[in-house]
């Protein structure tokens, strides 16, 4: 019903080459291993049906069209990017806009042998999914049917483990898992332990749900029940100190498990009524409801910033504008969404959560001259989300006077507080593989390196260095292909005497900081974020397991809804680093 290309007045795609390469191999339209599609044409098919939403909200033609115009330059332009399967997937066969899921798994072999073929199903498409397996029973417990024993949940992990790994080598994309276990849980020592060795269960991050229950028992240095799910009886104590220590000790050895606070999760679950929290999508950042997707966009941050009277400052019109239409656009994509399962449909439908974060931080800190590993660093941080989440709600508020408010809002946590169309609007994405397409620093991340080499195809190695380093290099005259071969070589600018010292400080990186900054700006994000943030706190390999253990105290203090940690050299393969694989 659309032309197919973007009319030619409209703005042109400022990419990288990077981003160029990574939009051929997996995001444009391709016929029969041929490129078909410029990602022009690409935006402008994704802003059309996106746009073309209004028309079920009695909008004529003419809305439609600017506000696919609207769409367009804004995802052209590079402010605003939604999360990858909106991208490869708007107007197109699968139609399946979401990135993250989660499914239910019950506590019988249909059920669980169901959440296999539904993540299947979830995975052909792009979207990632996450499970508890909280609800299974435990190894060795009777199994009524058969009179045999149970397996318990990790065995079953390495069935959907390798029902992922099947799927992987027909979709578009790696399928990617979330896997969660209630502390409580009489498995919780073997499931602690089961990415002990590096190359088992792949495809999952795993984390323990830690319960408020659990934390005061460590604090107190008490035991703990373990709780059986399927009788609900108490079945055995551990020391809950000695549990907290086995899982640092894993978490320090290579990164697994993560922890996550399920009353923190459910403290802010904004439909209580229709049920509870017990996992979040893969990367950990969108908590939800058992048979709930959400779709996720990020505004690139590094674009928002301007120039003042010969001063970098945040231009807050711009990023007013950008942060109402991104809402607008996401409650949208719930409705040009087609889901993979029927029941995912009417619950996403019910309670229409979308996740609005933010890319290119790190980005725009360095071009206001800032530290990330500062206090102006962290206030940058609370007052950029503080005015997304505030101008978020002001459009979903604006929605629901036009559109209604979520149908499940009636007994939710706005009830009778603020009328919205969103059950939640914020979350903090990875924004692996949309940060590379816009050139921005990922998520919240701070920079991991100022400069690196890289090899290109034919085996020629070159030196990528930071655009605006690259920039202040010129500006500031300390611009040299051996000062830049030596950063390349370290990764860092730090101590290189060439370099002025503020300029060493704004581009400190994810190794230099503090793992205590990494997790006050976690936390100063979390502060404004309905979901959850998406975030890698970086050790140095000298790190120590006490380290680790007051970084999870810190977290829980400052309020984080879990923590991700990772000491440099302690895993062959990096952590996932979602969507940047091929
Ligand atoms: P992108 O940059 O591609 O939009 P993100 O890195 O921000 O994606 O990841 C957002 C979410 O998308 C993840 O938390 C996860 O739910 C999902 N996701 C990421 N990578 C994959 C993958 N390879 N397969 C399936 N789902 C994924």
């Amino acid at each position: 019903s659309f032309q197919e290309s973007a009319p030619k007045a409209w703005p042109k795609a400022k990419l990288t080459s990077n981003a160029r390469v990574i939009l051929e191999k997996r995001y444009l339209k391709q016929d029969n291993g041929k490129v078909v599609e410029s990602p022009e044409d690409m935006f402008y098919r994704v802003a059309n049906v996106i746009a073309q939403v209004e028309e079920r909200y009695g909008k004529g033609k003419k809305e439609v069209q600017e506000l696919a115009k609207e769409f367009y330059t804004m995802m052209a332009n590079l402010e605003f990017m939604p999360n990858s399967p909106t991208l490869m997937n708007a107007g197109r066969d699968l139609g399946q806009l979401s990135a993250c899921f989660v499914l239910p798994i019950e506590d019988s072999m249909e059920k669980i042998f169901d959440a296999i073929k539904f993540a299947a199903i979830i995975h052909k498409s792009g979207g990632g999914t996450g499970f508890s397996f909280s609800r299974l029973r435990s190894k060795n417990s009777t199994v009524r049917s058969t009179g045999g024993v149970a397996s318990g949940p990790v065995s079953f992990m390495k069935v959907f483990n390798a029902a992922t790994e099947a799927v992987k080598q027909g979709g578009t994309r790696r399928g990617a898992n979330m896997g969660i276990l209630r502390v409580d849980h009489p498995d919780i020592l073997e499931f602690i332990s089961c990415k002990e060795d590096n190359k088992e269960i792949t495809n999952f991050n795993i984390s323990v749900g830690m319960t408020e229950e659990f934390m005061r028992a460590v604090k107190d240095g008490r035991d703990y029940e373990l709780i059986d799910p399927h009788t609900e009886k108490a079945v055995g104590t551990l020391s809950a100190k000695e549990v907290f220590h086995t899982i640092v000790d894993h978490a320090w050895r290579n990164g697994e498990p993560g922890i996550v606070f399920l009353d923190r999760l459910n403290r802010d679950n904004p439909t209580p009524q229709i049920g509870e929290i017990e996992a979040t999508n893969p990367c950990g950042e969108q908590p939800l409801l058992p048979n709930e997707a959400c779709n996720l966009g990020s505004i690139n941050l590094k674009l928002i910033v301007t120039e003042k009277d010969g001063k970098a400052v945040i231009d807050w019109e711009k990023l007013r504008y950008v942060t109402r239409k991104a809402i607008h656009f996401l409650d949208n994509v719930i409705d040009a969404n087609v889901y993979p399962l029927p029941m995912i449909d009417e619950m996403v439908k019910s309670n229409r959560k979308v996740g609005l974060g933010v890319m290119g931080f790190a980005d725009m800190l360095i071009l206001l001259q800032t530290s990330y590993a500062s206090e102006d660093g962290v206030e940058y941080a609370e007052k950029v989300m503080n005015f997304i989440q505030t101008e978020a709600r002001l459009e979903s508020q604006r929605l629901a006077e036009e559109r209604g408010t979520f149908p499940n809002y009636k007994g939710s946590i706005y009830d009778g507080v603020m009328k919205l169309r969103n059950a939640t609007l914020t979350t903090i994405a990875p924004t692996g593989t949309i940060s590379m397409i816009c050139g921005a620093s990922s998520g919240v991340e701070p920079l991991f390196a100022v400069a690196f080499t890289k090899t290109v195809m034919d085996g020629t190695p070159f030196i990528e260095v930071n655009p605006i380093f690259e920039g202040y290099a010129k500006e500031y005259g300390f611009d040299s292909p051996e000062l830049m071969k030596k950063i390349a070589d370290k990764g860092t600018v730090l101590g290189f005497s060439e370099v002025p010292n503020w300029v060493q400080e704004v581009f400190v990186t994810a190794q230099e900081i503090d793992p205590e900054w990494h997790i006050k700006i976690q936390a100063a994000f979390q502060k404004y974020t309905d979901n959850a943030v998406s975030k890698t706190i970086n050790f140095a390999n000298s790190a120590t397991r006490e380290d680790i253990e007051k970084a999870y105290e810190l977290a829980y203090e400052l309020n984080c809804k879990g923590l991700t940690v990772y000491r440099d050299g302690s895993r062959g393969e990096q952590v996932l680093s979602a969507g940047t694989s091929n």
